[in-house]
């Protein structure tokens, strides 16, 4: 057989997502003068847009950087080195944080996890009850875990954190969720939360997202920690007058004004319920090939990707390979000790029912080509749920 390159590829990561057409084409205008009279309008516009999407009352800011960025904007606008940090280890990217928060001075306690599960609103409660000196400043964890498609119930969090009555501030990575998964910035009493433009955004990678309560807020006036780029407060007062506090990515820009018009279109609960759809029909093929998905828990499934574990003795980046060459089909890698062990599906952002048939056809027919013992079918159990719901 040989390869064939006709046709589009199948970028079925979770992240960078598919970029629709007509956010290509909103991009490819000329670049205006992001200190003219023409851009408070358009920035504003931008800004309310992105409130809808996480919920929120308060600015959001937008960050010329990766999500790796807005993890260190929460960090050092709020804390001071030395302060301590409630973390949970529930995945390569929760590890990549804490690395983040480590390299600032903080003292971080980390929760391990099997990496097949979010974060225990249990032990939140349990840890912080103890601390009666109220000695964390924060608890930060990652609602959707992108490396193990297990989210952290973020709502449990918070009640679990208000029962104990501590002042940590809850700090969330919404990177891999926002835009796709249902998020409430306010109604959850998040006090910093992180966005990316790469997933549920429907953009290419290169803005980073930060929601700050007024409690954040506050925070940042009595933290220490060095901060010039990622300095929020200055963020915020620009953007106030529709400017920014440097050149900011005006073609990126171009691109979120058309994502967030997409998404009025569609309507963020319809947003939402696709993805949820998404999410229950990869399981069901999964399911049907008798293979499991790295998430073990059935109400912490995160719904814009699904992470499948392969028997042992079978090389997942050998199937993705595979995979690549005959279908011309991305799929996400395992990440740190999932390498090896475990594919990702992506079913995020800018997708369709017969994109999803397309992307599990492919997986089907890779995983028996790769000689992987499962069960066909998965494709039909898949559309079955989409028929029926
Ligand atoms: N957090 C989560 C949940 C992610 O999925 C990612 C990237 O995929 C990041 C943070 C890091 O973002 P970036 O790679 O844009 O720096």
């Amino acid at each position: 057989m040989t390869r064939t390159r006709t046709g589009w590829h199948f970028l079925q990561l979770p992240g960078p997502s598919n970029v629709p057409d007509r956010v290509l084409r909103a991009m490819g205008r000329a670049t205006i003068d992001h200190r003219g009279p023409e851009f408070p309008p358009f920035t504003r516009e931008i800004f309310d847009g992105l409130q809808s999407v996480f919920s929120t009352g308060e600015p959001v800011m937008i960050f010329p950087a990766s999500g790796t960025g807005g993890w260190e904007a929460a960090v050092v606008n709020t804390l001071s080195p030395g302060d301590r940090v409630l973390m949970f280890e529930t995945g390569m990217f929760a590890v990549n944080w804490i690395d983040v928060a480590r390299r600032f001075g903080l003292d971080v306690d980390v929760v391990p996890t099997d990496w097949r599960r979010g974060a225990d609103p249990e032990i939140v409660h349990q840890r912080l009850t103890a601390d009666n000196a109220h000695s964390y400043r924060a608890v930060a964890v990652v609602h959707n875990e992108t490396s193990t498609g297990a989210a952290t119930r973020i709502a449990d969090v918070r009640r679990a954190m208000n029962a104990a009555a501590h002042p940590a501030l809850l700090m969330v990575d919404a990177v891999s969720s926002v835009a796709s998964m249902e998020y409430h910035h306010d109604d959850w009493q998040v006090d910093v939360t992180i966005g990316a433009s790469q997933k549920g955004l429907m953009l290419p990678p290169g803005l980073a997202f930060i929601v700050a309560s007024r409690r954040a807020r506050d925070a940042a006036q009595r933290a220490t920690l060095p901060r010039a780029y990622w300095d929020w407060e200055r963020m915020i007062a620009r953007n106030a007058e529709g400017f920014f506090p440097y050149t900011p990515a005006t073609n990126l820009l171009y691109g979120l004004r058309e994502a967030l018009a997409m998404l009025v279109e569609e309507g963020l609960d319809n947003v939402i319920r696709r993805h949820a759809r998404y999410g229950r029909a990869t399981r069901a093929a999964v399911r049907t090939w008798g293979l499991d998905t790295q998430c073990a828990r059935a109400d912490e499934h995160g719904d814009v990707l699904t992470a499948v574990v392969l028997p042992d003795g079978h090389d997942a980046d050998g199937f993705r390979k595979l995979v690549f060459e005959r279908f011309n089909m991305s799929l996400g890698t395992g990440l740190g000790r999932l390498e090896g062990r475990v594919f990702r599906i992506g079913h995020v952002g800018d997708f369709n029912d017969l994109m999803l048939a397309g992307t599990l056809a492919g997986v089907e027919s890779g995983l028996a080509l790769a000689g992987v013992p499962v069960k066909r079918g998965g494709v039909e159990a898949a559309m079955l749920v989409l028929e029926n719901e």
